[in-house]
């Protein structure tokens, strides 16, 4: 384990083992960091149809031990009995049309397994603590040894490592603010049935926020419940639950597992890449969940950065801090639109008025299916346009550029 590396990945989840898999692939020395041991549950278990590609390119196969075919998602009001369906086959023209419902343990340790088979090499059960810069290298302090790389990738997800120390991340008001969840085993038969049809997500407006229901592999679902208040509670998730007839149906005669609650999120890293480093996945963002966007934020971010890497290492250049501009510039456009979406979630009635009332043109439906499957970074979106002319006329945003993959 001794030695300088090319690339230290600090994070061994989707955009650190994404990261640490395309680099290897690429014949780069790269050794990842994990703080704890694999398989751990880790929540975000609904995928976009965006992440196909990137699935191909590292040639990972998503078994059905641990994965599900989703074809899109719902929006329930069951208080007014409203409803809509969005299939991702039903997108503009070249939008990938399924993703899949994953385990996350099994699924993240599958994308690792990837990368260690490529050659990375893992080091697990440390946590990464300080880092700095030295002339010809940077070298990363963990509770157990130091590590030396040319390039260091924080993919700690939301613990975001970097951005934390450096006190740069930027809290994202008005999105969600808490969530509580857990999962139920042993689902009865009718209603995994009933889910397993189409693998979508449900998602159910609620009292300030929102709950879903996705449906997992092998009998089992992931139920959550997203508050815009400050300080959710297990019983918040209880109340939904029993507040939800299609929660109820899917669950009452289930296994219910343990509770989860986490809070503080929403924030982008005002700083995501310096000299020697950069920042992907959650380190580098967080947009509140409820377009599932958090994973296909992770894979592609990892992707563009070791895109710009891999020729600058090459080169060289890796000490340029400016090497990972192009890939943020090209995140900052996804953020953006994603972050349109959600503003106008919270804040105006996207599912209220435009998703159970109105009935937009074909091609805005299209377009809207699109960015929902996170097909976020094409040119010709009409349902985009106006989605970012509005926010722009608002003076909520500002013009996205196109983005420049480096
Ligand atoms: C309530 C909720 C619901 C969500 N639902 C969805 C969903 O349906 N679909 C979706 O796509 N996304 C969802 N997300 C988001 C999704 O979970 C994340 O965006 C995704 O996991 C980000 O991947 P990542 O690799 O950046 O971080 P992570 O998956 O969090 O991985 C980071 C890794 O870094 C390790 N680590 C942390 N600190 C250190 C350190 N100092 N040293 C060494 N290792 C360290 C951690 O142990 C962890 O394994 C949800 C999130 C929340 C909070």
């Amino acid at each position: 384990m001794s030695g300088c590396v090319d690339v230290l990945v600090v994070g061994g989840g989707p955009a650190g083992a994404t990261a640490a898999a395309l680099l290897a692939m690429a014949g780069v020395r790269v050794r990842v960091l994990e703080r704890e041991r694999f398989p751990r549950f880790h929540i975000g278990e609904s995928l976009l149809p965006a992440e196909l590609a990137i699935f191909e390119r590292l040639g990972v196969t998503l078994e059905p031990a641990f994965s599900l075919r989703k074809g899109g998602a719902e929006f329930w009001n069951e208080r007014t009995g409203q409803h809509a369906r969005f299939d991702f086959c039903d997108g503009l023209p070249g939008t990938p049309t399924f993703a899949y419902q994953v385990h996350r343990a099994a699924f993240d340790a599958a994308l690792l397994g990837r990368a260690e088979a490529a050659g990375a090499e893992l080091v697990w059960g440390q946590t990464a603590e300080a880092f700095e810069v030295l002339d010809d290298r940077a070298r990363v302090h963990t509770d157990a040894a130091p590590h030396d790389a040319r390039f260091v990738i924080d993919a700690t997800g939301q613990r975001a490592w970097l951005g934390r120390r450096a006190k740069s991340l930027d809290r994202i008001d008005g999105f969600g603010l808490a969530a509580a969840y857990t999962h139920f085993d042993k689902v009865p038969d009718d209603a995994r049935a009933e889910l397993e049809a189409t693998g979508n997500i449900h998602i159910f407006m609620v009292d300030d926020g929102w709950a879903w229901l996705i449906p997992q592999p092998g009998g089992r679902v992931s139920v959550g419940r997203v508050s815009a208040r400050r300080g959710v509670r297990a019983s918040d998730l209880d109340e939904a639950i029993g507040a939800s007839p299609r929660i109820r149906r899917a669950t009452e005669a289930a296994e219910r597992l343990q509770s989860h609650l986490c809070g503080n999120y929403s924030y982008r890293n005002r700083s995501p890449y310096g000299v020697r480093h950069a920042c992907v996945g959650d380190a580098a963002g967080f947009l509140d969940p409820c377009f599932s966007s958090g994973v296909a934020f992770a894979m592609l971010g990892a992707e563009w950065l070791v895109d710009a890497l891999v020729p600058a290492l090459a080169a060289g250049a890796e000490a340029d801090p400016d090497l990972a501009a192009g890939a943020s510039r090209a995140m900052d456009r996804g953020y953006r639109t994603m972050g349109a979406l959600i503003e106008r979630f919270y804040h105006a009635g996207l599912v209220d008025r435009l998703f159970f009332y109105d009935t937009p043109t074909p091609e805005l439906r299209q377009g809207l299916i699109s960015l929902l499957a996170g097909d976020l970074w094409r040119d010709d979106n009409p349902f985009e346009r106006l989605l970012v002319s509005s926010r722009r006329r608002s003076g909520k945003g500002h013009d996205p550029r196109r983005p420049e993959r480096a």
